[in-house]
């Protein structure tokens, strides 16, 4: 059991139960794109871990590109209300494949997707590592995940709690019997 600010996580998946995850997605795509140059796009912040070990495990010529959401956590219900995109790089004509830490509701993909409409690329795709299937409600289909994971808040492996268990290597997961206790 660790702590981070005021609440507790315990262990929920290994380092090689996720860099196992990693690799099988990393094959995956590579498989479908092994014919081209894709352009990778890594969503800061959450996805540093990921896109390293991703791209490690990618075995053909990429390139690699970031961008950045910010959102100002607990004053809107939408969340996300600026995109910090560098897309002064040519985009123009590759196949630009997102690579997202989590995908929960939905509604930082909804903006990415946006961002990306009025590019024009060849194709855009998405691919997350941990994919929130029982509560994700976008339109849009997710191309690849690595594992689908249940309503549960996770920190680690680059995803935080108010910025701290990023450098974790493992994932962990909110102790629910000390929720239970903060309520009782
Ligand atoms: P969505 O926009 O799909 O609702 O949520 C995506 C974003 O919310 C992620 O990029 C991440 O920043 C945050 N998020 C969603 N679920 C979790 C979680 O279980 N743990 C952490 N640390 N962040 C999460």
């Amino acid at each position: 059991m660790i702590q981070l600010h005021d609440k507790f996580f315990k262990p929920y998946l290994s380092e090689a139960q996720i860099l196992n995850a990693v690799e099988k997605m990393a094959l995956a795509i590579a498989e479908d794109y092994k014919d081209e140059v894709p352009l990778f796009v890594g969503v800061l912040n959450g996805s540093f871990m990921f896109v390293s070990d991703f791209l490690k495990a990618y075995p053909y010529p990429c390139e690699v590109s970031f961008v950045k959401l910010s959102s100002y956590q607990g004053l809107t219900s939408t969340g996300i209300v600026e995109t910090l995109l560098d897309v002064s790089e040519d985009i123009a004509g590759k196949s630009v494949i997102i690579l997202e830490d989590i995908i929960d509701t939905g509604r930082t993909l909804q903006q990415l997707v946006h961002l990306f409409s009025n590019t024009n690329v060849k194709e855009f795709k998405i691919a997350s590592l941990f994919y929130k299937s029982e509560i994700y409600n976008g339109e849009y289909a997710i191309d690849y995940f690595g594992m689908d994971i249940p309503n549960n808040f996770i920190v680690g492996y680059g995803l935080d709690y108010n910025e701290l268990g990023r450098n974790l290597r493992e994932v962990y997961t909110l102790n629910q019997t000390d929720m239970i206790n903060l309520v009782l």
